[in-house]
């Protein structure tokens, strides 16, 4: 698809001053343009690049009655000599598997691409280029019907918005607390825990206030049947370092399906890691805490990377992991994947794309 089959409006002048940049914090700023590409008669439209804006909505909006909508959540660099995205392949494909499960018309691979080259090319500007910061990309698709029946929509909306984020923690990569929640589960199998949809967050955002409350950062997230074996935490993907082992949960069905997690994975087989994706319950998790034998845990996903976990509560059961620390495994993943982001590792596996 060419540049020129989507239609322009620029915005009349630009947002962006150089204090926006230095200090962006975490999606509350919106770059000058998006991408618009609505769905109907059974097609999508031209796509179109617009000004950054609120857009009229109808009460009767079947996404604010019926919650029809998928996201997804990717990040472009600002590398030495260019603007890289990483992985834009993969997260195009999950918002197409979201979408299956969503009842949701898929997107096409190039128009997708297309649109979102076209997109930060015109935006270049906001791509930080401090070390550590990168322009967060969130396209989504909502169901566009006004009306009030449970039915599958006609009509959808695809848009892309773009927003300035800087690094992830304040002082380096702090461990993040964990908390199991007694009471609530997150998805089950066959539900929509696979899918990246606004629903699996409305089902976890009570245990995830009660974690807070405690002094938690995030719920790890145990299966929704037998509640014993690990799942995800919220919003990232679980690694387990223990012994010689690295596991994470397998793909069962009620766990999303991170990029990070992908790379992750990729790269430690590439390393000669030993890496199993299988069921893992919290109480193995506790057996090799006590045995001295849990050396690291760390959670993935697009915003921070590799996140750290210095510690795990499960009822009663309180268990430190490194001494609260940054283990070498999880350091050493957290500096390569950066390192590809911003073009200073080999790209190896064709993960960056570049937009300009
Ligand atoms: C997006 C997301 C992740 C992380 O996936 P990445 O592709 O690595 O960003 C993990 N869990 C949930 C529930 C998510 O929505």
């Amino acid at each position: 698809m060419l540049d020129a089959a989507i239609e322009t409006t620029k915005a009349g002048r630009t947002r962006l001053t150089e204090a926006l940049l230095d200090n962006p914090g975490f999606g509350h700023i919106f770059s000058d343009h998006m991408l618009v590409m609505d769905y109907a008669d059974g097609a999508w439209k031209t796509p179109r690049i617009v000004p950054f804006g609120d857009m009229p909505i109808s009460p009767a909006l079947c996404t604010l009655h019926y919650g029809q909508a998928i996201f997804e959540g990717l990040k472009a660099f600002h590398a030495k000599d260019g603007i890289n995205v990483f992985r834009p392949g993969a997260y195009h494909a999950r918002m197409n598997r979201s979408g299956a499960r969503l009842c949701i018309p898929a997107v096409d691979h190039d128009v997708f691409i297309a649109g979102l080259t076209a997109l930060l090319r015109l935006d270049a500007e906001w791509v930080p280029k401090r070390h550590g910061y990168s322009l967060y990309i969130r396209p989504f698709i909502f169901a566009a019907d006004n009306y009030l029946g449970v039915k599958v929509s006609e009509t959808y909306r695809f848009m892309v918005i773009t927003s300035p984020v800087g690094a992830y923690y304040k002082e380096g990569i702090n461990p993040v607390r964990l908390m199991t929640s007694g009471e609530f589960v997150r998805a089950v199998r066959g539900g929509l825990g696979e899918a990246k949809t606004p629903a699996n967050y409305a089902a976890s955002i009570l245990a995830a206030e009660e974690a807070k409350k405690k002094g938690f950062t995030q719920v790890l997230w145990l299966d929704g049947v037998e509640r014993r074996y690990v799942e995800e935490a919220g919003t990232m993907n679980v690694f387990f370092l223990m012994g010689e082992e690295l596991v994470t949960p397998a793909l069962t069905g009620s766990v999303l399906a991170g990029i990070t997690r992908d790379s992750v994975i990729t790269l430690a087989k590439d390393w000669g890691v030993n890496i199993s994706e299988r069921r893992l319950s919290i109480d193995e998790v506790i057996e090799a805490s006590a045995k001295g034998a849990l050396r690291e845990v760390f959670g993935t996903g697009t915003a921070a990377v590799i996140s750290p976990v210095g510690e795990i509560q499960h009822g009663d059961r309180r268990i430190v992991i490194n001494n609260g620390k940054i283990g070498l495994l999880s350091k050493r993943m957290y500096d390569h994947i950066t390192g590809m982001q911003y073009g200073d590792e080999p790209d190896r596996f064709g993960w960056c794309y570049r937009v300009s």
